[in-house]
């Protein structure tokens, strides 16, 4: 039970570096090559499209064997993830988002050479090494109610799907190397490595939406209050189960995360491993079983003196499971007293029930107004969770748009077909919207 009733507002992880040192840490210089991993460093990757994905990670992850164990396109991104084992058994992680362009986004978790690597597609590399947090400090509030209210877990063997919006500052996008959607799509695959480590197969999580806003907030509880009004346009759009928001160091922070204990919202810094942590918090965790405060008795992570999982200690992709096992051979939970796996199993149906199911359908009201001699202006109302459209002319396209209105000069001089299809973060597309018939003036 919680000590406390209502809300509470309690620190966070802390970064045990100064932003003054982290500043320092950022900044970078130039190699033709990549450097030696373990130190911020910029380089340039010739050629880079032609690279495998493997050749552009290799150097950063060894002597520790990667184990490949999810692999997705989403898009026009590539997501993989799997364990990083060393060659001391500890366990750590690899999620790479590679762009079609060429360009990759690999969150690397390995013990001393933790950090950001990013490439873009014109070869230019980054490597921002992750802050080292301190997990067991409270981070969370108390949102949910205060006694079990679990459904039993064998009510929830088919598989839920936890659709997840995220919102950055400018500055954490910076922080990432420009590509939000890439580092969201990291981000949320280093969640669903960690239920897959922890063999939970009912739930996953997805993106839905991304934002970006101009102004970066501090990491503090009335951030975490107003995010829904901080981030009011992509949530409308997106219509996310959990909401999250990633911000870069701030001088008013509190903390390096924050997150609703069994609720849907969470905040945290852009580089490091706390978003899965947060997101523990409100599928329902707690920390370490000694540090208390679960409502369940089994809520928490664990620390089998080798491998601590993300809610106790979080240097390992694993949610505490006793059925799972860690390199050394030691359980990475307790029946009784860690059990994370049977947290999230307990909690899919809340966690995917906070926004109704979208189904993509068809734009609606798609319509032309002849605008020049040569243009037409074509509008159509928004579709929940599209991330872009298309107008097309038969099978030619027309135009990729992110906006609900566009002026082309694409278009034919006689009097033409045209319809508009919705493309969401997937790659899928929704069916065609009405078809219109139009040429310029
Ligand atoms: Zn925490």
């Amino acid at each position: 039970m919680f000590k406390t009733a209502g809300v509470r507002f309690v620190r966070c992880v802390f970064y045990s570096i100064s932003i003054a040192s982290l500043a320092g840490l950022l900044g970078a210089c130039t190699h033709s090559s990549p450097p030696d991993p373990g130190g911020p460093k910029s380089w340039v990757v010739e050629n880079v499209a032609s690279k495998t994905t493997q050749e552009l990670y290799a150097d950063w992850i060894a002597p520790a064997v990667y184990k490949r164990s999810g692999s997705k396109v989403i898009g026009n991104y590539t997501v993989e993830s799997g364990n990083l084992i060393g060659p001391d058994k500890s366990i750590g992680s690899l999620v790479t988002v590679r762009h079609a362009n060429g360009s990759l986004t690999a969150m690397i978790e390995e013990k001393g050479k933790s950090g950001l690597l990013t490439i873009n597609s014109k070869g230019q590399g980054d490597f921002t090494p992750s802050p080292t947090l301190d997990f067991s400090r409270p981070d969370t509030v108390n949102v949910g109610a205060v006694t079990p209210t679990d459904q039993p877990e064998s009510v929830t063997e088919e598989p839920y799907t936890v659709d997840v919006f995220i919102g950055y500052s400018r500055t954490a996008v910076d922080a990432v190397g420009g590509d939000v959607i890439a580092d969201a799509l990291a981000k949320v695959e280093s969640v669903n490595l960690g239920l897959r480590n922890s063999l939970v197969t009912n739930v996953s999580l997805k993106l839905v939406g991304v934002q970006v806003i101009e102004r970066n907030y501090p990491m503090k509880g009335e951030t975490l209050r107003d995010l829904p009004t901080i981030f009011s346009k992509g949530i409308e759009i997106s219509q996310p189960d959990l909401i999250q928001g990633i911000f870069s160091n701030h001088p008013d922070d509190t903390a390096g995360g924050w997150g609703e204990y069994r609720g849907r919202k969470a905040i945290s810094h852009a580089i490091g491993e706390a978003f899965r942590h947060e997101v523990g918090h409100n599928a329902g965790g707690m920390h370490c079983y000694a540090d208390g405060g679960a409502i369940s008795t089994y809520a928490y992570g664990y620390n089998n003196g080798k491998t601590t999982t993300i809610q106790c200690g979080n240097e390992s992709p694993f949610y505490s499971n006793p059925l799972v096992k860690d390199a050394n051979d030691l359980p990475l939970g307790n029946v009784l007293t860690a059990n994370m796996a049977r947290v999230w199993r307990n909690n899919t149906v809340r966690l995917s029930s906070y926004a109704p199911t979208v189904i993509p359908q068809a734009p609606q009201n798609f319509r032309a107004t002849p605008y020049s001699s040569t243009a037409v202006t074509f509008a159509w109302d928004l579709e929940p969770r599209a991330v872009r459209y298309q107008i097309w002319r038969g099978i030619v396209l027309v135009e990729d748009t992110e906006s609900t209105e566009i002026t082309t000069t694409n278009v034919t001089a006689g009097l033409q077909r045209y319809y508009v299809v919705a493309v969401y973060f997937d790659g899928t597309k929704s069916p065609p919207s009405n078809l219109v018939w139009t040429k310029p003036k």
